[in-house]
């Protein structure tokens, strides 16, 4: 984003709602910014205010690095604001809704199911989070069926992103991971559990790394308003996007990534025996 000046956050509002993707999920209209996040309208014009905020903050002196940005809460106020995570104990249970893949058809389902599978353990071994999928309700036909936290299920976006997820804080009617047809794309480019790791990050509440003021110049100035970083920059975080020749297509989970995760929601569950 270029530098406007005289800009202000209305009229940045106003830009990204004309300028913006826009994408219909089930009837209401998202913009689509930082490449895999849906805003509906509200939550862009606070988007808009937060990188208002971020620009005249600049001016001042930079906080010293964090490889994980986790959210945090503006309800709480900007100063000290807690961060956001699931509740402890929460099992993050899914459905994959196999009636919803009118493109990938059986076998995009079954790709989705896998990555998932295989992405969210890698968020267990990494940090104190635990996934369940419970594919007694993938052949539901309901969008939100009772009994799960979250669902993945296909959308066809026409490409405007692989993959988008939801943050801890959404409205619950908004957890869904949305899987785009070119996720199936033989010449992809990324590593599909990758994109899947990426993704579920935004689950567990973790914002674009690129976002923080370290990353170079080509990738998106986006905003870091109520935000904290966990570490020190990481360019081959999970959280990374693929610019300004950083980043990777790998979309690991890296030694610093786990520090940071492990800030928020502690070590892997596995290291322990839980005791009654
Ligand atoms: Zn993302």
């Amino acid at each position: 984003m270029d530098d406007r000046k005289g800009e202000t956050a209305a009229s940045l509002f106003e830009r990204l709602r004309a300028g913006s993707k826009r994408i219909v999920v089930d009837g209401e209209t998202f913009w689509r910014v930082e490449g895999d996040s849906l805003l509906d309208e509200e939550q862009l014009r606070r988007y808009a205010q937060g990188l208002e905020a971020l620009r005249q903050a600049r001016a001042e002196a930079r906080e010293a690095g964090a490889p994980l940005v986790a959210m945090t809460d503006l309800s709480a106020g900007a100063e000290g604001g807690k961060i956001i995570r699931w509740a402890p104990g929460l099992e993050l249970s899914y459905a994959v809704l196999r009636s919803t893949f009118e493109i990938g058809g059986e076998a995009g389902y079954d790709l989705a199911v896998d990555s998932t599978r295989r992405a969210t353990a890698d968020w267990e071994k990494t940090c104190g989070v635990r996934f369940a999928h419970r594919s007694g309700l993938d052949a539901s036909e309901q969008l939100r069926p009772e009994g799960v936290v979250f669902v993945v299920r296909e959308l066809d976006a026409g490409g405007s992103f692989i993959a988008s997820a939801f943050f801890p804080d959404d409205p619950a009617n908004r957890r869904r991971v949305l899987i785009d047809p070119s996720f199936y794309a033989p010449d992809l480019g990324f590593d599909r559990v990758g994109v899947l790791r990426h993704e579920l990050g935004h689950v567990l509440g973790f914002r674009h790394e690129q976002i923080r003021s370290e990353a170079p110049a080509g990738c998106p100035d986006e905003d870091t308003f109520g935000t904290i970083n966990l570490g020190d920059y990481d360019a081959r975080s999970v959280m990374h996007y693929f610019c300004g020749g950083v980043g990777s297509k790998t979309l690991a989970i890296t030694e610093q990534d786990k520090v940071g995760a492990q800030k928020v929601y502690g070590p892997p569950l596995g290291n322990f025996r839980f005791v009654e």
